[in-house]
């Protein structure tokens, strides 16, 4: 299908539904959060009935942005809604139980790993954010931007370019984020609230994983356990954006983090310097994820989890770097 008969699809399942329901990923991040308020605002704002639902709740360097205490965490049957529509979620498993098996109409996503499970999907892998995505679409499907839903887009582009520094940013990223600045949106609050910012807690989380800091040739690893979470007093249940300290360790191609979830649960996270791709390596896990950055819900122990991850990732980045070497 070609764009235009995307938008036009796109255009006609909103004027012609009046209730809808929006869901993002579990552990919802920046872009998750921005792409979520954002939709939900700019349908609200043409008289749409819309429930937006956040089951975690919106963690807490994002809790002031416009539209948080919209966020409902149950919701009627699914049949109810003339809609369902996600942002930003790779495959159906990542919307929660609340979504299992039922009929999703929308979603709009930019993960190259996205496996087109809805009925409409407007996947555009190379957006370096689905808030780029809205923040370039809402106008021609017809909605409009304000200073509210500007400052939730830029959250979402910020936080997942991690502040224009990822491979994929590009001039549109830039170009999109300069007009949300000039639709109201406060770029140095946004960047000091969603990405600079930290509390005590979790630095002092991160501490116990940097104790346990790995690294074999050019790649490091870490662990964050259920305990480490207890004694820090981390009340999210994420990686505290440990991931992103992680990456920026210089001589490493790739880091991964290990966190322990519940018990035989735990969430794996890659991320890689350009050239090596992570994606496929989530994927093969059942996860998901960016070339440079990718993760995995594993069913195991910590410790059986953790030498399996490594022993694929060892082997996939050995792969890469002969075919490299060919080339
Ligand atoms: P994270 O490591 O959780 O920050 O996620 C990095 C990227 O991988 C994000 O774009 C996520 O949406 C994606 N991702 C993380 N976990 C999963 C998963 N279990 N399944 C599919 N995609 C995932
Ligand atoms: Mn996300
Ligand atoms: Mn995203």
């Amino acid at each position: 299908m070609n764009d235009m008969d995307l938008n036009e699809k796109i255009r006609r399942l909103i004027l012609d539904s009046n209730t809808f329901l929006l869901a993002t990923h579990i552990r919802p991040d920046g872009d998750a959060i921005g792409s979520i308020l954002a939709f939900g605002l700019a349908l609200k704002k043409i008289g749409k009935e819309v429930t937006i639902l956040l089951p975690e709740g919106i963690p807490q360097n994002l809790n002031n942005l416009p539209g948080n205490h919209t966020i409902v965490k149950s919701i009627k049957p699914a049949e109810e809604y003339d809609v369902i529509a996600c942002v930003d979620a790779s495959d159906q498993e990542r919307l929660g139980e609340l979504l299992v098996g039922k009929k999703i109409d929308l979603q709009i996503d930019h993960h190259i790993t996205n496996v087109m499970f809805a009925e409409i999907n407007f996947v555009d892998p190379k957006a370096v954010a689905t808030c780029a995505i809205l923040a370039e679409y809402l106008p021609i499907w017809k909605l409009q931007i304000d200073d509210q839903i500007a400052t939730l887009l830029l959250t979402g582009i910020l936080t997942d370019s991690i502040g224009f520094r990822t491979s994929n940013t590009s001039s549109k990223a830039l170009r999109l984020a300069a007009d949300l600045m000039d639709y109201g949106a406060d770029l140095p609050s946004i960047y000091q609230e969603a990405l600079v910012g930290r509390t005590y807690q979790q630095v002092n989380y991160w501490g116990f994983a940097l104790q346990r800091l790995q690294k074999h040739g050019n790649i490091a690893w870490t662990t964050l356990t259920l305990a480490d979470r207890k004694q820090a007093d981390y009340n999210g249940n994420d990686d505290a954006d440990l991931n992103t300290l992680l990456s920026s360790i210089a001589e490493c191609e790739v880091t991964i983090l290990f966190v322990e979830q519940k018990e035989k649960h735990v969430k794996v996270s890659w991320r890689s310097k350009p050239g090596i791709d992570v994606s496929q390596i989530a994927f093969d896990f059942n996860g998901g994820g960016h070339f440079s950055a990718a993760g995995a819900d594993i069913h195991g122990e910590l410790s059986e989890v953790q030498e399996l991850v490594l022993q694929k990732s060892f082997a996939s980045i050995a792969d890469q770097s002969k075919s490299q070497e060919i080339k």
